[in-house]
């Protein structure tokens, strides 16, 4: 099968379609399965349609996730001291089995949170493409371990990046593979054990992530999954035996996590929260151009990418034929059943979100203008238009908080210098858009903006669409606390602690 990525996505691809069709078939044929924990169970719906029934999960008790930490806390000597290469070995082969099931896993992902075929495709060839990449960088590395300088003939000194212990992987609906894959790939490399605690609406989707690293012989005592929902999670945070944590998700539970976890001692914790993701158009933007980019950044997953562009600030000179570019754009978009080949645009992930939906739709026709969208569909199923607005102020909370629905924001600026200052006035700096055609403006810009991924005259996605090894993922200020990116080349040492070796002959 042709390999997908969120930039190089074509629907045009029919060996893609064919591929995907049949993973749907075999997706179809696992529902109804029950698994995990002895907690309450809870059931996994389609958010396409709330009626169906995914699967039956039983969350993690606390003694449950107790057991699974101290497990994982005694294969982890084991496990650390297993030789790099092979531990890359075990990696490389979950990484081909991710990718050798990757139709019937994106369709599956479909299903659960909503994705649609090319997306969700992407997710998943971007969970094993992680992996590989944080093996290449072990095996370039050699394992990072380095001689130092001799201040004598007898002393010999080491540098050894060593492994901490347990780490926990706190993950989020949205890239219910990748940002599961990710973190745990790293983590797992690098040589520590893991408990995963997945979001319990991306549930069945890292179930099979955790049966393809079985599968692929990963050691049982080595990854741990901890399905649940908040309750499992704030038991993990608070567990002594975890020695370090990822957590992707929302600013507020991602800033709740970070003061917890780390209560006793300085403890290794890689928060990657929300965003409120700008793109800037200048008068001289190909505008065809920004707003396929736009469009595809604010609609693409419906809007509930912490990457997703939420807001745009465009030179008044062009500010209408943008907004005109950019409602025609946006009316093309096939809005409807994830599973089905002509969707972009599916539902959101719950009622919650239509709520969310709802209420910044009503706030807009009291202090702004919905110029595109603005419904909830009266159909099965989550589903609510991809909505554009205008004539807000600049600062009402429309341009502030993250909402995670497919709803973006657009204003009107006199200068470059005005759209960057309201870009950069934002608690968060994830990713950034821009386009323009002057150079010295793009320096600008590149220059100014306080956001961790950047993109410049991309129609692929704005402000979207990063890929393992080609753009770091990670962001600056309340988006993220690592200030190194997954999928770049600092990452997997985040997992890592330096110890210095001196031995005397
Ligand atoms: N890596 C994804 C992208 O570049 C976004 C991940 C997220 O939403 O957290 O679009």
């Amino acid at each position: 099968m042709t390999r997908v990525t969120y930039a190089t996505l074509s629907s045009e691809n029919e060996d893609l379609h064919t591929s995907y069709e049949a993973g749907l078939r075999t997706a179809n044929s696992w529902l109804g399965a029950t698994f995990a924990g002895n907690g309450e169970p809870f059931t996994v719906v389609s958010p396409a349609d709330p009626a169906k029934m995914l699967c039956t999960v039983h969350a993690a008790t606390e003694s449950d996730v107790d057991h699974a930490i101290s497990v994982a806390a005694a294969a982890a000597p084991r496990w650390a001291a297993t030789p790099w290469p092979v531990r890359v070995g075990l990696l490389r082969a979950a990484a081909d089995l991710i990718s050798d099931r990757c139709p019937e896993l994106a369709a599956l992902m479909s299903l659960e949170v909503g994705k649609n075929r090319l997306e969700a495709l992407g997710d998943v060839e971007e969970s094993a493409d992680l992996i590989r990449y944080y093996c290449t960088q072990v095996e370039s590395g050699n394992g990072f371990t380095v001689d130092m300088a001799r201040l004598s003939d007898h002393e010999h000194t080491r540098s050894v990046l060593r492994p901490y212990g347990v780490w926990a992987v706190i993950s989020p609906f949205n890239f219910p593979m990748a940002l599961a894959a990710g973190p745990l790939g790293a983590a797992l490399v690098a040589g520590n054990t893991v408990v995963l605690k997945p979001s319990p609406q991306g549930s069945y989707t890292a179930r099979k992530l955790y049966e393809c690293l079985l599968d692929a012989g990963v050691p049982a005592d080595v990854v741990h999954l901890l399905p649940g929902g908040d309750e499992v999670g704030r038991a993990v945070v608070r567990h002594p035996g975890v020695a370090g944590l990822t957590f992707t998700g929302s600013y507020e539970a991602g800033m709740s996590i970070h003061r917890e976890f780390a209560r006793d001692y300085p403890k290794p914790v890689l928060c990657e929260m929300g965003g409120k993701n700008p793109a800037i158009i200048t008068a001289s933007a190909d505008l065809d151009v920004a707003a396929a980019g736009v469009a595809r950044s604010a609609f693409g997953f419906s809007g509930q990418k912490c990457s997703a562009c939420s807001r745009v600030y465009v030179q008044r000179e062009v500010y209408q034929r943008f907004l005109a570019a950019l409602v025609k754009r946006t009316a093309a978009l096939g809005v409807g059943d994830p599973v089905l080949r002509d969707t972009f645009v599916g539902p959101v992930i719950d009622a919650d979100a239509v709520r969310r939906f709802e209420s910044a739709v009503e706030h807009t026709r009291k202090v702004g203008r919905v110029v595109a969208g603005g419904t909830v569909l009266s159909r099965e199923g989550y589903f609510v238009e991809p909505t554009i607005v205008t004539d807000l102020p600049v600062d009402d909370p429309l341009f502030v908080d993250e909402l995670f629905v497919p709803f973006v924001a657009v204003a009107p600026v006199d200068s470059l210098d005005e759209a960057l200052a309201l870009a950069n006035d934002s608690a968060l700096g994830l990713t950034a858009g821009f386009f323009s055609a002057d150079e010295r403006e793009i320096d600008q810009f590149l220059d100014t903006i306080e956001a961790g991924v950047v993109y410049v005259n991309r129609a692929a996605g704005a402000t979207t669409g990063a890929w393992p090894g080609v753009q770091p993922f990670g962001g600056w200020k309340g988006s993220g606390s690592s200030g190194k990116a997954g999928g770049g080349e600092h990452y997997v040492q985040l997992y890592l602690r330096e110890q210095s070796r001196t031995v005397v002959s």
